[in-house]
């Protein structure tokens, strides 16, 4: 067991993960990008060659802004536009994330982007309940277990926010978990869409939304204090509300003491962020400094398309950079699985009976 003992990338895909924010149509296999561009009719593509198109999309989400890393999604929203491709990227979803070790993933997506072609809303998100549904079975055929459910996204430049939380409680019981509200954040405070929020929390629902990845501690504050946030989507520049001296000595401000003491999760993805400009590079990411502090940190992909990255290799980088042991990749998991949108037995039982057994003979051994 020796190759245990170090989070190594190797390590670290055998070893169960919860990932709770990953985008349906950040994370298609460019394989499948090309094909469903055939069979859809789709022409918008800068390339079909797959290795030139894997390159193209991690090159294009690299530009340094938000704005242009969402560009990359004209493409991949431009190919799921029938209930077959989604359902096709949903089940390859499920697939890869069961292949990454992944355990418990909540999935999500606005299904306003894929109506282009005609379809119905309801349509949409049937095709991708059908897709989760497949992907699970064949991942149990090969005899591996994940748990997925979606979260259902509205877009924030759009006005379709209440529309879309009446569907996410709609098909709550047919695997939908939550709500979230994503786009661009400038000129889009969260407080725009209260009657969404005000809709799902009257309805016992959940959401996150999407707040202090591009935008300062404005978005945050509303996000949690005025539409009552369960989480944060990123969530980074809540750093800004913490004053780090030289000597190692941290104060935090109001706020950022609220987020921490009400134990507030942040669904930290360190590639994006750095993609995005959000942080300079993972050294620098606030993630180190979050989880010093010990906010509720976890640790979550976006894109894995965009990124070029797993939930393993986001791991990978931190254990790199922060020098990680298992104890950390644990914590980080298990405050993922805490703050999943399931009911509390269902947590627990993936926290006791599937994550800690795993973890608990690296986690007892102090590492050199
Ligand atoms: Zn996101």
């Amino acid at each position: 067991m020796s190759t245990r003992t170090v989070p190594t990338l190797q390590a670290l895909r055998s070893a169960p993960k919860v990932l709770l924010h990953d985008h349906l149509d950040g994370g298609l296999r460019p394989r499948t990008v090309v094909e469903l561009a055939e069979s859809t009719g789709y022409r918008g593509l800068p390339t079909t060659d797959v290795a030139e198109l894997s390159r193209w999309f991690q090159q294009a989400a690299d530009s340094g802004s938000l704005e242009s890393y969402l560009e990359t999604f004209a493409h991949t929203c431009g190919v799921m536009q029938t209930e077959d491709a989604l359902a096709r990227v949903a089940a390859e979803c499920v697939e890869d994330l069961a292949a990454d070790g992944v355990v418990y993933a909540e999935v999500r997506y606005a299904p306003e982007l894929f109506v282009e072609r005609g379809l119905k809303l309801e349509a949409v998100i049937e095709a991708v309940l059908s897709g989760i549904a497949e992907g699970k079975r064949r991942v149990e055929r090969r005899g591996h277990r994940i748990h997925v459910g979606s979260l259902l996204c509205a877009m924030r430049q759009h006005a379709r926010a209440l529309e879309i939380a009446e569907l996410a409680v709609r098909y709550r019981d047919a695997g939908v978990v939550g709500f979230d509200i994503a786009g661009p954040e400038a000129g889009f405070p969260p407080t725009r869409n209260l009657d969404a929020f005000e809709y799902i929390r009257v309805n016992n629902a959940h959401f996150t939304i999407h707040a202090g990845e591009a935008f300062g501690l404005a978005s945050i504050w509303e996000a949690i204090q005025h539409c009552g946030a369960e989480r944060l989507g990123h969530g980074v520049r809540i750093v800004d509300d913490i004053k780090a001296s030289p000597d190692g000595a941290t104060e935090l401000g109001r706020l950022a003491a609220y987020v921490r003491d009400r134990r507030i999760p942040l669904e930290i993805c360190p590639s994006s962020n750095v993609q995005t400009g959000a942080a300079a590079s993972i050294a620098e990411h606030p993630i180190g400094l979050l989880a010093k502090l010990r906010f509720r940190v976890t640790v979550n992909t976006d894109n894995r398309l965009m990124s070029g990255c797993t939930l393993s290799s986001e791991f990978a980088a931190l254990v790199d950079t922060f020098g990680y042991g298992w104890a950390d990749v644990q914590w980080f998991t298990i405050n993922a699985m805490k703050s999943a949108f399931i009911d509390f037995d269902q947590r627990l039982d993936i926290i006791n009976n599937v994550i800690k057994p795993w973890y608990s003979d690296l986690v007892s051994k102090p590492l050199l």
